[in-house]
């Protein structure tokens, strides 16, 4: 249990970000969202005890509850701890949304980038990129594309650690969980209830050096042995969903906005890791005060504590 970097500035500009786009797209996108850790052995539960006290943690761990109170059919031994402050995003919602919003603007092509076709039509101050088969120039050019930076050329050498993970979503019959997220050694999301049950996820696994990123049976097992292990017996399960992907993670887990050197009209915007939602406003925030009101960019080392 150890505060995120640069947690007090990413989740205020979050939740204004995510809310502003709700409110000009007409959208449900951002939600509170309740979290309690179980503790899985004593050092847990006098970290937590110690965390109470620490005034760097008063807004983000709240009651200490003993073994037993207030039972949610997760296993309770040792008891477990309030986090507030959390919070989801749909980001599938979003992601669409934001796609339609700009299909409508005529300003969104789907195709594959194809490095070869990125020519520099003028050098200088001033360069400017042109895409071939596309009616498509540029004065600067950002690359956000996860792991796969790796394979562009201009962005190759970027210090990117990839890893796997995978998450499934399951059906708990006759059970009722309030939405939430229940942690213990990995997070189970409680998200809808309906009158059969709850549906919920369960991730995330976390594999590096992972050739394949398609979902492993493997993970599957890890995970369903992690459900049995959290929620109470008798437990029955029905996976409705198996999923996996590649977080594009640095490491020491900053992100990272780099200008080419060669070329300071390219960048990229990557090392979101496993959190991409908290980490992308404020990394376009920085973008925005870089081009329109020409700020420095951040150094992630230097300017965020
Ligand atoms: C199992 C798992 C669980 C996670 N859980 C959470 C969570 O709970 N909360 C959270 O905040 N984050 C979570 N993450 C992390 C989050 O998914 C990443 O931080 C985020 O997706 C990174 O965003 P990105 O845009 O940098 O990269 P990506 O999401 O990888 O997006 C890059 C996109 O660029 C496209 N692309 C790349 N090259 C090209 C090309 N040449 N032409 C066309 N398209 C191209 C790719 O197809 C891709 O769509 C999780 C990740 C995993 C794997």
């Amino acid at each position: 249990m150890t505060q995120s970097w640069a947690i007090d500035t990413l989740l205020p500009l979050a939740k204004e970000f995510y809310q502003s786009i709700e409110k000009q797209l007409g959208v449900a996108l951002y939600r509170d969202l309740p979290v309690r850790r179980f503790f899985t052995n004593e050092g847990d539960q006098k970290r937590a005890a110690r965390r109470i006290k620490n005034p760097r943690y008063k807004e983000y761990v709240s009651s200490i509850l003993n073994p037993g109170d207030e039972p949610v059919g997760v296993s309770d031994a040792l008891g477990s701890v309030t986090i507030e402050q959390g919070s989801c995003v749909d980001v599938p919602l979003f992601l669409n949304t934001l796609r339609n919003y700009f299909i409508e603007k005529g300003c969104f092509i789907e195709a594959e980038f194809q490095e070869a076709d990125l020519i520099k039509k003028a050098e200088g101050p001033q360069p400017l990129w042109a895409y071939e088969g596309l009616d498509l120039e540029a004065t600067h050019v950002v690359f956000c594309q996860g792991i796969h930076a790796l394979e562009n050329t201009y962005f190759e050498n970027l210090p990117l650690i990839p890893i796997k993970g995978d998450i499934l979503t399951v059906h708990l019959p006759n059970r009722q969980l309030a939405h939430g997220v229940y942690y213990k050694k990995r997070w189970l999301h409680a998200f809808e209830q309906t009158p059969e049950g709850a549906l919920c996820r369960i991730g995330a696994t976390y594999e590096e050096d992972c050739a394949e990123a398609t979902p492993s049976p493997k993970a599957k097992e890890h995970l369903t042995e992690s459900l049995e292990a959290l929620l109470e017996a008798p437990l029955k399960y029905k996976v409705i969903k198996h999923a996996s992907g590649i977080r594009p993670t640095t490491q020491d887990t900053r992100p990272l906005i780099v200008q080419h050197p060669e070329h300071p009209s390219l960048f990229a915007v990557n090392g979101l890791g496993s959190k991409g939602t908290s980490l992308a406003p404020l990394l376009s925030k920085a973008l925005l005060d870089y081009f329109i009101d020409s700020k420095p960019l951040p150094d992630f080392d230097e300017d965020f504590k």
